[in-house]
């Protein structure tokens, strides 16, 4: 059962990326994809890059070059219900576009011809990387619940409060997961998705962002995809 890492950065995947060797790289689709074992399972590492269609890119190459049967993404996101805070992790059960709107001919958010704006994650892969973030990150606020994708980097108060209000049940929001659940949907191929939050998309969002994934993106990935495969 081969399983696929994903993150949208290196920044928030280089200490996994670290154990994987130079030679087990291929580049496909444009991106780089590191074939190899870790923790005694098959695994493909993928850096998705930033956004929906990248990252919808990359599922499909997942699936249908490497053959890979789950798909864990592993990132950061900001923060958007009052509760959420820098530092906390968000494990997604399931993920909206906000900036989806074909109005008014299907409803806000809906995807055109599903009928539905929401895609569920995997439930047992994604209780399992829960029990592994929890286990990985002991004291650190773990929330399960909505999470909102966008080709938008949300950094600013008036924006993340109008999020707030049109979305209340939202968790947290970032640029790639509802991509990748609805090529999942359409494949039938398990997703789970974990962010630590970066920042809160607010005024204070850039800089909060560029100095979490640089000090701490990378080990929180490493740490819950170890415990991940582990518990797999
Ligand atoms: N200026 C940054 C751009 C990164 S975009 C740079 O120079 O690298 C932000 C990335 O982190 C995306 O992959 C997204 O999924 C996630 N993310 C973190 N905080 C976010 C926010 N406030 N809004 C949207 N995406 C966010």
């Amino acid at each position: 059962m081969t399983i696929a890492i994903v993150s949208a950065m290196h920044e928030e995947l280089a200490a996994v990326l670290r154990l994987l060797p130079e030679e087990h790289r291929q580049v496909a689709a444009g991106r780089e994809f590191w074939r190899g074992r870790l923790h005694g399972h098959e695994v493909v590492v993928v850096l998705s890059r930033i956004g929906k269609v990248a990252a919808a890119t990359t599922a499909t190459a997942l699936i249908e070059r490497f053959g890979v049967e789950r798909i864990v993404f592993t990132g950061v996101a900001g923060g958007l219900a009052p509760g959420v805070h820098v530092g906390d992790v968000v494990v997604a059960d399931s993920f909206l576009q906000h900036d989806l709107d074909a109005s008014p001919i299907f409803p806000r958010y809906e995807v055109p011809l599903y009928g539905t704006s929401r895609f569920a994650t995997d439930g047992a892969l994604t209780a399992t990387l829960a029990a592994a973030a929890r286990a990985a990150l002991p004291g650190t606020a773990l929330h399960r619940g909505l999470v909102v994708s966008g080709d938008r980097f949300v950094a600013t108060t008036v924006e993340s409060r109008a999020l707030q209000a049109a979305l209340p049940e939202a968790l947290a929001v970032e640029m790639e997961g509802a991509a990748i659940a609805q090529v999942c949907h359409d494949y039938g191929v398990p997703f789970a998705a974990v962010r630590t939050i970066s920042d809160r998309a607010d005024d204070e969002a850039h800089g909060d962002f560029t100095r979490f994934v640089e000090e701490v993106a990378s080990r929180h990935s490493a740490a819950m995809v170890a415990a991940l495969l582990r518990m797999l």
